[in-house]
């Protein structure tokens, strides 16, 4: 008798706890939709003008890199330098923008930019710690 008592009992209490973390998910998604709904207001808000990322804080430049000239476009939302004075993105840059011609590490130094990922992809290793890390063989054995 008394067992079966127990029995119930703790049924119940199992009942209640998953009742409780059921609840507590729900309030998480719901906390978490919540959250993806302001992102997306801001983002509408923002449209069309993107934020500029901040200047990188790593990077480094080749020695054969460092005379090399690259093409960016100066305006309020252009983060990016372009290795081809035709590239897509930088010709967006017209009427919206001011063209420049630098070299390399000015256009990362003075203007903060990164490398274009249409035109300048394969300089993605000038901004990577961890690719720069093992050409230079470091934490190597
Ligand atoms: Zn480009």
């Amino acid at each position: 008798m008394n067992f079966t008592l127990l029995k119930k009992l703790s049924r119940s209490l199992a009942f209640t706890l998953i009742l409780s973390a059921t609840s507590l998910a729900c309030q998480e998604n719901a906390e978490q939709q919540e959250e993806a709904d302001s992102i997306e207001n801001s983002t509408a808000d923002a449209t069309p003008v993107v934020n500029k990322r901040p200047a990188p804080k790593f990077f480094v430049i080749p020695e054969d890199m460092v005379k090399k000239r690259v093409w960016i476009c100066e305006n309020q939302t252009a983060d990016v330098f372009h290795l081809k004075h035709d590239c897509p993105v930088l010709i967006e840059c017209k009427g919206k923008g001011t063209f420049r011609n630098v070299t390399l590490p000015k256009a990362i130094e003075e203007y903060g930019r990164y490398n274009c990922q249409v035109c300048a992809k394969e300089l993605d290793s000038i901004f990577d710690e961890d690719a720069v890390r093992i050409e230079t063989g470091f934490g190597q054995q």
